[in-house]
């Protein structure tokens, strides 16, 4: 396992982390495959992980359960432990000890190394800033509750700078970034300015999901004809790549996956991409891109439609279910929103959009494709 540094902390994480969110399951409805599980995150100990994270939400609540009982006795001790704080249930001052002692007892340990106000945007930023949460994890930090106090992050870059420069104790954050998502969220921008204020970085989708693991057959090629290295080995290679990235988090689900990871691991450096590499990446995320159906850059000038139709959100979700083939989970995110049938085709969208894409039209489509 190869070790890399955290911010101002001495402690030197290892390149890969253990992330608690898609661990195996069995039966139906599904439940986490225990016996698995344990020994995914014992072997990936074996193999030199030194951080373990998970959230009060993975797998409706039981990640945390069974994390707790994977790391029962020596194990405790040879991890840093990260969990997260649900920020989106949080209503009242009260709420923060509450979830805390929750986690803890969940976790069965005294101490959670490294605490996260978990997926912060802008609204659960003002909601827990409104509730001083600064205040209390300072004095959970004091009575030995919580090591060090960090967020994860799903909004716009101007976001994640307010919120960076909105507290001077940050120990570290969490974004995600991979080398189709360099400009989404936080993106590379974010990792350099958190990296720059001595923010230590975790980065987690490193596989966008998954979705980087099995590529359509174009971009396979593209990779295969360059030389041995899978699509993993290229795509969690893009990440360690960058120096100011204290960590990777992968969301393991099989101990073949583990031992893949931990052997890409070990081979793992900073700066470690020629610029032969840095092409062949760039090749399939041109060939990734010319999948996309639909030109749209997220910028939101469309909005807010008359219909409280999310036109971004349902380009994202239409883009992401063509260019990766996640169809399944596309649909299940297209149901959440407002319907494309509520369309008046009043056409203000389309005046407004500076990539002049016909909206009504390619809603259309999304909707024939997902609903
Ligand atoms: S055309 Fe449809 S999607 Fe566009 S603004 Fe009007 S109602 Fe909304
Ligand atoms: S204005 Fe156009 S590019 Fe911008 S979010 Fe709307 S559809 Fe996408």
């Amino acid at each position: 396992m190869k070790y890399r540094s955290f911010g101002k902390l001495e402690y030197q994480p290892s390149a890969l982390g253990f992330g608690a969110m898609r661990l195996p399951v069995l039966g139906d409805p599904p439940r986490i495959d225990e016996e698995k599980a344990i020994k995914m995150i014992h072997r990936s100990i074996e193999g030199g992980v030194n951080y373990i994270d998970t959230a009060f939400p993975y797998h409706k609540g039981e990640s945390e359960i069974l994390v707790g009982k994977a790391l029962k006795g020596q194990y405790r001790k040879r991890v840093k432990l990260a969990t997260k704080l649900p920020s989106w249930l949080v209503e009242d001052k009260a709420d923060f000890d509450k979830f805390l002692n929750k986690q803890l007892e969940k976790l069965q340990t005294d101490h959670i190394d490294f605490y996260l106000l978990h997926s912060l945007d802008k609204e659960k930023w003002q909601n827990l800033n409104r509730l001083s949460v600064f205040s209390w994890a300072e004095k959970a930090e004091k009575d030995g509750r919580i090591g060090h106090l960090g967020f994860s992050f799903h909004d716009q870059y101007e976001v994640f700078k307010e919120i960076v420069d909105g507290y001077d104790k940050w120990t570290f954050c969490q974004i995600q970034l991979n080398y189709m998502d360099e400009d989404f969220q936080a993106g590379k921008r974010g990792l350099k300015y958190a990296s720059q204020k001595g923010l230590a970085v975790v980065v987690m989708e490193p596989l966008k999901g998954g979705r980087l693991a099995n590529p359509p057959e174009a971009v396979k090629n593209i990779f295969e004809s360059a030389g041995k290295k899978t699509p993993v080995d290229w795509a969690l290679g893009w990440v360690w790549s960058h120096p100011e990235v204290s960590l990777l988090l992968s969301g393991m689900s099989s101990l073949d996956q583990v031992e893949e990871n931990l052997a890409i691991a070990d081979r793992s450096a900073a700066n470690s991409l020629t610029e032969r590499d840095l092409k062949i990446i760039k090749k399939a995320k041109e060939k990734y891109l010319s999948f996309k159906p639909v030109p749209c850059t997220g910028c939101e000038y469309c909005l807010p439609c008359p219909q409280a139709i999310n036109i971004p959100k349902i380009f994202e979700i239409y883009n992401d279910a063509v260019m990766y083939g996640n169809l399944k989970q596309a649909k299940e995110q297209y149901q959440r929103l407002n319907g494309v049938e509520n369309c008046l085709k009043c056409f203000r969208c389309e005046k407004l959009c500076p990539q002049g894409i016909k909206i009504t039209e390619q809603l259309k489509k999304a909707q024939e494709l997902l609903a």
